[in-house]
């Protein structure tokens, strides 16, 4: 059975798409840190991050300075971090997470969006990335 995120990727199951490249593919997280909070997920679905092949790992992170650099150009932040969980899906994928505070990088506080606020953040995100 794939993995919610192999359906996102797809195209199967709907997300606001920041960019792919052919082997990553970077979307908006449904319930965000804070406005901008980002996930970049290998193509490839492997379920844990060290059991990446370390040619997928060192893809995964360039793609993911890539988009990181572009979210800290168009989302107003400290700095943008970065986090590997997976506890949630087990389909490997690095959290890029515009930062204000310590708040926003423990996955305990939720930043309430609506779908016109997702898609203009997702285009001001992507614009950097032209
Ligand atoms: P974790 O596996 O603990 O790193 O967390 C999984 C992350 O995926 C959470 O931050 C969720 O909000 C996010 N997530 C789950 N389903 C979707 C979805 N359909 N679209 C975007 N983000 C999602």
């Amino acid at each position: 059975m794939p993995s919610i995120f192999t359906k996102i990727i797809n195209g199967d199951i709907p997300c606001y798409k920041i960019t792919e490249d052919e082997h990553n593919f970077a979307f908006l997280d449904i319930n965000p840190n804070a406005k901008g909070h980002t996930l970049c997920v290998p193509k490839k679905e492997v379920n844990k991050i060290m059991d990446l092949d370390e040619a997928s790992y060192l893809k995964l992170m360039a793609f993911s300075r890539k988009v990181g650099k572009a979210i800290e150009s168009a989302v107003p932040c400290k700095r943008v971090g970065m986090s590997v969980i997976g506890l949630e899906v087990p389909h490997v994928h690095v959290h890029l997470i515009p930062l204000h505070s310590m708040k926003n990088a423990t996955f305990q506080h939720k930043e309430k969006l609506d779908p016109a606020e997702f898609e203009k953040i997702a285009e001001q995100i992507r614009s950097q990335l032209k």
